[in-house]
């Protein structure tokens, strides 16, 4: 992604004609009003933020009222708004504003990203915002804006790409009007650069524009790859009990859970009753289902239905080498899979507790 010329002087240009300048935090622009702004106006429309901040800042003028405040009555300014955690943190970050920094925010990007709920991107805004500094914001709008101008042909979300992106942003970001020039990104991303309907008619960078000029600029940024959804297999697992002991299956060398020890499976579609009698050698008495449950390998689901089995046994699986009678506190101590334990585990429980 090689940076375009005069990208700021055209922003700015457009922000002088068309930007928005009076919303209710863009008047005194202290760095306490900026971030309240912003914290609100994460995953939140300007409009339903207008009235939420406006009574907010009647009852929390400071940072000090609103580090005094009780968390039930800043949680209650903010009802309404969603993502409560957005609250919580800000109370927080307030008390160690006022408890380490004598209520002023640090005068570093790295300071004000150590107050909780503030990251990169919302320390730059503040700061360029309140104090004119130079610091890039890479915010949804302006991530968005970017990509499309640059055609960015990966997922925004991805590390190279995000890196790369925030390149480009501290590129284009001037040493003058630095505070309008982030305020006129987020204002192109939320007016113009729209998710579905872009103005690109009216837009300062149509020019040159790679989104634009594909024709679709609305295919950037692009989406998260969607990962295959993985196969579900499924397998009856037989908890064979004779007493306290539980009959277990020495698993091949190879392949799944390789050399472990196992319950005995049959298939889904099998009875198994018939199986556990024909190919085990017991006399089952009775048949308990106990619950099914999905283990996930990295390729395929596995839903485990499991049974226990009463039986009888009889010498004909004792001459089976793949197969062996265990006391469960044995069986327990052996290398098994990790659902074959935890299944075994759960089961001996129950049956203590009986
Ligand atoms: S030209 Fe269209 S797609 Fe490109 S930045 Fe402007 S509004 Fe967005």
């Amino acid at each position: 992604m090689i940076p375009k010329q005069n990208f700021a002087p055209r922003v700015l240009d457009w922000f002088d004609q068309h930007g928005r300048k009076h919303l209710p935090w863009q008047q005194n622009k202290t760095p306490y009003r900026v971030w309240i702004s912003e914290i609100m106006l994460q995953q939140t429309q300007v409009t339903t933020v207008i009235p939420y901040y406006e009574r907010f800042m009647q009852s929390f003028p400071d940072v000090f009222a609103l580090a005094n405040a009780p968390q039930d009555d800043v949680l209650s300014h903010w009802s309404g708004l969603g993502y409560y955690a957005r609250a919580r943190n800000m109370h927080k970050a307030a008390q160690k504003l006022v408890d380490d920094w004598q209520g002023e925010f640090p005068l570093s990007q790295e300071g004000v990203c150590e107050l909780p709920g503030i990251g990169r991107s919302t320390a730059a805004a503040i700061l360029s915002i309140s104090r004119n500094e130079s610091l890039a914001i890479l915010d949804g709008n302006v991530k968005r804006v970017l990509a499309r101008y640059h055609a960015v042909p990966t997922w925004p979300g991805e590390r190279k790409t995000e890196a790369a992106m925030w390149e480009l942003a501290e590129t284009y970001m001037p040493q003058e009007r630095c505070g309008d020039y982030t305020q006129a990104m987020m204002d192109l991303g939320a007016t113009l650069c729209t998710r579905s309907k872009p103005r690109c008619g009216e837009c300062p960078l149509q020019a040159d524009c790679e989104g634009f000029a594909t024709g679709t600029p609305t295919e950037f940024p692009k989406s998260k790859p969607k990962q295959a959804a993985k196969p579900v297999k499924a397998t009856q697992m037989l908890v064979l009990r004779e007493g306290n002991r539980v009959l277990l299956e020495k698993r091949p060398a190879t392949g799944i859970w390789g050399g472990l020890w196992s319950l005995p499976e049959v298939a889904q579609e099998e009875d198994i009753v018939q199986a556990a009698e024909q190919r085990l050698g017991v006399n089952v008495n009775h048949v308990i289902s106990l619950s099914p449950f999905r283990h996930t390998f990295s390729h395929y689901h596995l839903d485990i239905l499991p049974s226990e089995l009463a039986v009888v046994s009889t010498p004909v699986v004792a001459e089976q080498t793949k197969y062996q009678w265990f006391e469960m506190e044995k069986a327990l101590a052996l290398g098994l899979p990790a659902p074959v334990r935890t299944l075994l585990e759960t089961h001996e429980e129950r049956r203590q507790l009986i």
